[in-house]
């Protein structure tokens, strides 16, 4: 049998005539190949914020289940031009919406997950060989009410559907030409990526690399499915997200990533004793704020400090939280500092490689960068320093690792 591919275009790739006819024509190349394609659209780009905006300015909390049914219509319009588009060309295909194809789903609204897909229909249409064109970030419930995934979607429904189909490979065609060492407008000499591993990817993802929405890559490493990043607009190879190889582990690491809009707080001098740190982070996770990096000294005296991160935009909300429970707790101060920034290494290499830590810190003293935190996982080891030292401690390190080199 053909090869079984499943190309995601995102809202930049299809956002008018002109640019839905240029998919038309690279999805007929790969055609003509003799590959069977299944295409994943987003809606047009600024449509889904068009029409958030429309029911907002109705009612500030839209009812969830019309305002799924309001931006399910965007991906709509797009997998019809694009078939509209093929046919022109053609090649014979069919568009389908995501209850159309029975993307069965859960019913949380506006943040659906995913619970199958009837890969039947897809199937059979592939084998009288039509290309399939699918809405991409909608499904459908049990009780028929149409669904939307949560923003940036589309790329998880092509996840879904290529391990659904078993298909060789998912490619997500976007407005970038790959992945990259870390942020090229910060080190003009970063490298596009050939291969990254799921497991890296996750972690560049989470820490601010947004190419991809993070749960497609949870989902593709979960079901296997090879997942490629590629620009909609030139040709390349992209970046290919894939299991680790030996050959993967002689790069020691892979990328930088770097997250700009954090905050530090410090509650001092609490009692050394059982429950104290789920009191804090208690008064913090009440308030549905995310904590990030969490560290607690060593007790002296009978106390210590305890520290944490979030989220900038949740810094006073925090703040009050803290001085209200370091009060019950009879903390000496809580103390916080809004202008910080992390950075961290990543590279499944790390596993088998000594040194990495040490160097990393050396680089960061030489250009007289203080480090305020550190944390690591197997696989990455991440530093909370001044926001100001930010891109000097990225480009230090890019360069003392050699990033730009192609390994
Ligand atoms: N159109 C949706 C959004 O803007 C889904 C997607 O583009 O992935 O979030
Ligand atoms: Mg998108």
């Amino acid at each position: 049998m053909s090869n079984i591919i499943v190309q995601k275009y995102g809202g930049t790739s299809v956002a008018n005539v002109e640019r839905i006819e240029a998919v038309a024509d690279k999805v007929k190349a790969c055609r003509d190949l003799g590959n069977s394609i299944v295409v994943v659209v987003s809606a047009m780009s600024g449509e889904t914020n068009r029409i958030v905006k429309m029911a907002k300015q109705i009612d500030p909390n839209p009812t969830p289940r019309e305002l799924d049914v309001a931006m399910a219509t965007g991906e709509q319009v797009t997998i019809a031009l694009l078939t509209i588009a093929l046919e022109a060309r053609g090649v014979s295909a069919r568009s389908y919406t995501g209850s159309q194809l029975k993307m069965l789903t859960d019913s949380s609204h506006n943040k659906a997950r995913i619970l199958n897909i009837d890969a039947k229909k897809v199937e059979e249409d592939l084998e009288s060989g039509k290309v399939i064109v699918v809405a991409g970030f909608q499904g459908v419930d049990e009780q028929g009410n149409i669904t939307t995934l949560g923003r940036g979607g589309s790329d998880t429904s092509a996840v879904a559907i290529a391990a659904a189909l078993k298909a060789d490979e998912c490619q997500i065609y976007t407005d970038v030409d790959g992945v990259y060492t870390t942020d090229p407008r910060v080190v003009p000499t970063a490298r596009r990526m050939d291969r990254i591993t799921f497991e890296e990817m996750l972690e560049m993802a989470s820490l601010g690399s947004k190419v991809l929405q993070i749960r497609a890559v949870e989902f593709a490493g979960k079901y296997s499915v090879p997942l490629r990043v590629l620009s909609s607009f030139e040709d390349g190879d992209g970046t290919l997200i894939t299991f680790e190889d030996e050959e993967m582990e002689d790069v020691i690491i892979s990328g930088i990533a770097f997250q700009r809009d954090e905050a530090k707080l410090t509650v001092r001098g609490v009692p050394d004793t059982p429950g104290v740190a789920s009191k804090i982070l208690l008064a913090i996770s009440d308030r549905n704020i995310e904590v990030d990096m969490i560290v607690q000294n060593i007790a002296n005296d009978g106390t210590t400090d305890f520290t944490f991160t979030v989220h900038r935009n949740d810094y006073e909300q925090a703040l009050n939280a803290l001085q209200q429970v370091g009060e019950e707790l009879t903390a000496r101060e809580v103390v916080g500092d809004e202008k910080i920034a992390k950075l961290s290494l990543v590279g499944v290499g790390m596993r088998s490689h000594a040194g990495i830590a040490s160097k990393m810190f050396e680089v960061l003293a030489q250009e007289g960068v203080n480090i305020q935190m550190i944390s690591t996982s197997e696989i990455k080891i991440s530093v909370i320093i001044d926001e100001k030292y930010l891109e000097l401690a990225v480009r230090a390190l890019h360069d003392a690792f050699e990033l730009e080199q192609d390994k």
